[in-house]
């Protein structure tokens, strides 16, 4: 579904990414796992068509889409969910969801929008009583939850996600994880781009290790997890937190983890 070769990208005189090569397969959930500045986010961007691609393809469905633009990405079946949500507070909930239909406004008729509105509202019911409210009174979790389902009004078939779990209390960041699962499950593939190793490898069906804007690891998701240099560099993240966690916590992670995986 989507084939990178050789990507180059990043900033004027600064070359983040250097070469990167990664495949995100129909229904797969593909986990992008690195270090802070490692380039996850580039990567997403570039993506997006946010950043321009300096060297290397990117092609969706069989189609280089290096030369399109951001807008016909989305159009073309690719939705980018930003690190940081990128919510506008001050519009309702509502329009927040309008905003991800924007890219294909001149051919959707506006009782279409509002059908696409009442079918996100059915696959995240918190938004369903809360249309009409500013978006900044949402909480993180439900923010984060209004993030995904405004590119779900895009309809997309590949979704890009940039640290979802980023900023969340734990206990919020399983369902989240939840969600994700659901979303591969009903057939959508997902590249999910998180500094969350642990959790995002238990849920990826493969997983790439970036490092300094190059993939230095590949495998499945388990394998990954199971492999001692990950475990020693990117492991981290979740041993803090169950070292600080109280015990309730700890258990309310790992029943989390456990549905996740079990359903
Ligand atoms: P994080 O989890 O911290 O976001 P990341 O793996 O997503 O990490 P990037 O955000 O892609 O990393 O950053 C990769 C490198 O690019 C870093 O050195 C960062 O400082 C640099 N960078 C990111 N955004 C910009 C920008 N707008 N201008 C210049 N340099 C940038």
């Amino acid at each position: 579904m989507l084939e990178i070769d050789g990507l180059h990208a990043g900033y004027g005189e600064i070359e983040v990414l250097r070469g990167v090569d990664l495949v995100v397969n129909a229904g797969e959930i593909v986990a992008l796992i690195g270090a802070n500045g490692a380039g996850k986010s580039t990567l997403a961007k570039t993506l997006a068509g946010l950043l321009p691609t300096r060297l290397g393809r990117i092609s969706f469905e069989g189609k280089p889409i290096e030369q399109v633009g951001a807008p016909q990405r989305i159009a073309l079946g690719m939705a980018h969910v930003p690190e940081g949500r990128q919510i506008v507070g001050g519009l309702s909930v509502r329009d927040n969801l309008r905003l991800g239909a924007y890219a294909q406004r001149h051919r959707l008729a506006q009782r279409e929008i509002a059908q696409r509105i009442s079918a996100v509202c059915q696959q995240f019911p918190a938004l369903d009583h809360r249309l009409g409210e500013p978006a900044g009174n949402l909480s993180g979790g439900q923010q984060q939850m209004l993030a995904i389902a405004r590119a779900m009004m895009a309809q997309p078939r590949l979704l890009v996600l940039d640290e979802p779990s980023l900023g969340l209390a734990p206990t919020l960041v399983a369902g989240i994880f939840r969600m994700i699962v659901g979303l591969r499950n009903r057939g959508i593939a997902i590249l999910l781009s998180e500094q969350n190793a642990r959790m995002s490898l238990a849920i990826a069906d493969r997983a790439y290790v970036m490092e300094m804007g190059r993939i230095t690891l590949q495998g499945t998701g388990k394998e990954l997890l199971d492999s001692s240099d990950v475990a020693g560099r990117y492991l981290g993240v979740g041993q803090k937190i169950a070292a600080s966690a109280t015990d309730e916590r700890r258990m309310r992670l790992a029943r989390g983890l456990k549905e996740i995986l079990h359903g």
